[in-house]
């Protein structure tokens, strides 16, 4: 007799499927027998780290025998200097993947609920429904608004009960690019009730345009119920060294603690992360060389008569008017790796990442090929 290891997990595993990353360069060079592979899916910097986190990398001391410093002091300590905030109201993770899911860990399950928005990032429904907790999925924007698929504030404040504890809001979004505006997302917050947390997920933050930014820092101190998380994976360039943090209330920081392992940040992301956080220059010219490929994408795009939605982070989602996955498949033919976002409920979409002035160049010859061949 076989045993149902499913019907042994427990219950909101049932409902959850393993995540599917972006594929591999190496393994599609190997199936293809291509040697010259790019990879557009996984919204990385095209540019990799700064020159001062691969310095810092090349110096690091820490050794690979020794345990890290399982309070993060010294990047803390950065960190802290750099947003003038108390270390105690930092906690690191393995990725800010990590600190989304010690969030969940500590606020939700069974019998509990978080809210999130459809399109929304694909790690908020697998942490919330991991620990049994129900998802609410507000409803997006509809398709022909300025903010096409972007979050609904409106819509996440019709869904509060008592049951919520958690809120997830990604600004701007993945996969939809799409941001809120600044006094939106204050209104919203005076509105939620203070003992309902607000994760606000800031992944893209630094390739926002100055002006749409949302004060979060400032917001911080007059909501202690807002959690704000940021990564290094992604203008820092450091996605596989895992490092990411939270910034909330001490009180709470202190319960992700509680949760967190000891260990979960490892030494050489937070000797790569604490250089690249004096690394300025290459942050600026990482996001001036995004903002322009993603505009010259952007106008590639509608020239082919393609929709793309509004985008502030460091890709773009475009509708290729066919199944997606067919245009994906045909561009991966031709060595260039996308995201199609199926999985998202966008089945004729493709999500494609910011890429160097030559990769994007390449992105669009070979989609120019599969749309005509097709
Ligand atoms: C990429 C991304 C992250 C960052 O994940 P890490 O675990 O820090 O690599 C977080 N939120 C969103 C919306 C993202 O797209």
């Amino acid at each position: 007799m076989s045993v149902s290891f499913l019907d042994r997990a427990v219950s909101g595993v049932h409902a959850l499927r393993p995540y599917e990353p972006g594929k591999p360069v190496e393994e599609l060079q190997r199936e293809l027998g291509l040697s010259d592979v790019i990879k557009l899916a996984s919204n990385e910097n095209p540019l990799g780290p700064g020159p001062r986190a691969l310095a810092a990398l090349r110096d690091a001391t820490p050794g690979f025998a020794a345990y890290p410093d399982g309070t993060g002091f010294r990047l803390k300590h950065k960190l802290a200097d750099h947003l003038d905030i108390d270390p105690a109201r930092i906690a690191l993770g393995n990725g800010s993947n990590d600190v989304i899911d010690l969030l969940a860990r500590v606020f939700l399950g069974p019998g509990r609920a978080a809210i999130f928005s459809e399109y929304a990032f694909a790690i908020y429904a697998l942490v919330v429904r991991a620990v049994g907790a129900e998802a609410k999925v507000a409803a997006a924007r509809p398709r022909d608004d300025a903010m096409s698929l972007g979050h609904d504030l409106d819509r996440f404040r019709e869904l509060l009960d008592e049951s919520v504890r958690l809120i997830y809001i990604a600004n701007p979004n993945n996969p939809t690019g799409t941001w809120l505006a600044p006094d939106a997302l204050v209104a919203f917050l005076d509105a939620v009730p203070e003992d309902v947390v607000v994760v606000l997920d800031e992944a893209y933050r630094e390739y926002m345009d100055p002006a749409l930014l949302v004060p979060s820092r400032h917001l911080l101190d007059r909501h202690p119920n807002l959690v704000v998380t940021r990564t290094f994976s992604k203008i820092h360039g450091l996605a596989g060294l895992r490092i990411g943090y939270a910034l909330g209330d001490a009180n709470v920081i202190n319960l992700v603690n509680r949760v967190r392992q000891p260990f979960n940040a490892n030494s050489f992301a937070m000797v790569a992360a604490e250089a690249a956080l004096d690394d300025a220059e290459h942050v600026a010219r990482s996001a001036s060389l995004n903002r322009t490929g993603r505009e010259w994408l952007r106008a590639a795009l509608t020239e082919r008569g393609l929709a793309t939605l509004p985008s502030q982070a460091n890709f773009i989602t475009v509708d290729v008017g066919r199944p997606a996955s067919v245009v994906f498949d045909g561009l991966l033919r031709e060595g260039v790796i996308v995201r199609p976002l199926g999985g998202y409920g966008l089945p004729q979409s493709l999500r494609v990442t910011v890429g160097t002035e030559p990769q994007n160049q390449r992105f669009i010859a070979a989609l120019q090929r599969v749309l005509d061949g097709g």
